[in-house]
């Protein structure tokens, strides 16, 4: 197969997200500057040092510096409590400036995610994991969405692939992703099963899989002869193996077989951080859109679909 081939069948998340921020997000930081005289701030709140926390918002902070966001992080030492935690999330829920919050996960032990969570307003919650937003989108009337989910489908959207009435298989059931990325799925009426740790045997699923959606976090987990024909993959797993990155699926194997399949790196992860960055514009202007239900609308659509919208000067 020849490179041009080779590409054919790629996933290319980095693509994506240098379109959707030139289409979606740049256009509407113009209007920004000229209509409300603000932009955008994130508040990132930061416990503890590991690594691969201060990994992630490097990424992130590397990709807002170049939009027009602007960015608060609080660092705070492993030792704080949940208390001094939670009180900075109070402050930030009241604090007018703040467009979005967040938390970057996992929190030391003795601090309750959930907690945590369930503290931030449903309209900074740019995670979309707050217990307000998690009844929006399990209900089919979102609010804000948890990113990487979000991502999943902006690919698959921008791919073209067919949703209605296909099988789609989520390995995983996480509240961050698999739950999220199924109800989605079931959204644009795929038929959707959920696989996890007990699903044995996880090909006895996979091989009937029209999509496959793998948001595991195990390397080598799919394995050429678990996947049918033409199967669309996506891969979100993120793996550290002898100091190289890799998804769930042993793509080089696999790539053969499927007729869309998302590479670790350069696929799913772009894809979520661009979606955070739609997150937290699409907070941002449904706050000043106040009570304008059919502004907000015209927002969701904007930000969500704008691959079908004609006429991308609208919701001002
Ligand atoms: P979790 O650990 O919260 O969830 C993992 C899920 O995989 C669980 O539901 C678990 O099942 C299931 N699972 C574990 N082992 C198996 C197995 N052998 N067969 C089938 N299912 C299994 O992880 P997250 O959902 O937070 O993340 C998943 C992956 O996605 C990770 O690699 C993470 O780093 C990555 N990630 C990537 C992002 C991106 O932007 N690309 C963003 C966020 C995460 P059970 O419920 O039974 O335990």
């Amino acid at each position: 197969m020849n490179t041009t081939e080779e590409k054919i069948n790629i996933i290319d998340g980095r693509k994506f997200s240098q379109e959707y921020t030139d289409k979606v997000l740049r256009p509407r930081c113009k209007i920004f500057k000229e209509k409300y005289k603000r932009i955008p701030k994130l508040s990132t709140i930061i416990v503890g040092d590991d690594p691969a926390s201060e990994s992630y918002r490097r990424i992130r902070e590397k990709f807002f510096v170049n939009l027009c966001v602007d960015s608060e992080v609080f660092s705070l030492p492993k030792e704080t409590t949940e208390e001094e935690l939670l009180d900075l999330i109070t402050k930030q829920n009241q604090n007018n400036d703040t467009d979005g919050i967040l938390v970057q996960l996992p929190l030391p032990d003795h601090i309750n995610e959930d907690k945590v969570i369930e503290n931030i307003a449903p309209n900074k919650d740019i995670e979309g994991l707050s217990p307000g937003n998690v009844h929006a989108w399990t209900k089919s009337t979102p609010n804000l969405i948890p990113a990487t989910a979000l991502g999943v489908l902006a690919l698959l959207k921008h791919y073209q692939v067919p949703l209605q009435g296909k099988h789609a298989v989520v390995v995983g059931r996480s509240m961050i992703v698999g739950k999220p990325v199924a109800h989605l799925l079931l959204r644009e009426h795929a038929t959707v099963t959920i696989c996890h740790s007990r699903s044995k045997p996880l090909e006895k699923y996979t091989l009937d899989a029209d999509i496959l959606i793998a948001a595991v976090g195990r390397p080598h987990l799919i394995k050429k002869g678990m996947v049918k024909k033409g199967v669309v993959i996506v891969d979100v797993g993120v793996n550290f193996e002898d100091g190289k990155l890799l998804g769930d699926t042993d793509f080089d194997d696999i790539k053969e077989d499927a007729s869309l399949i998302s590479p670790v790196p350069g696929g799913s992860g772009p894809a979520t951080v661009c979606m955070l960055a739609s997150n937290l514009l699409l907070a941002f202007e449904l706050k000043q859109a106040k009570n304008d239900k059919k502004l907000q609308k015209c927002l969701r659509t904007y930000y969500e679909n704008y691959e079908t919208l004609e006429n991308k000067d609208i919701c001002v």
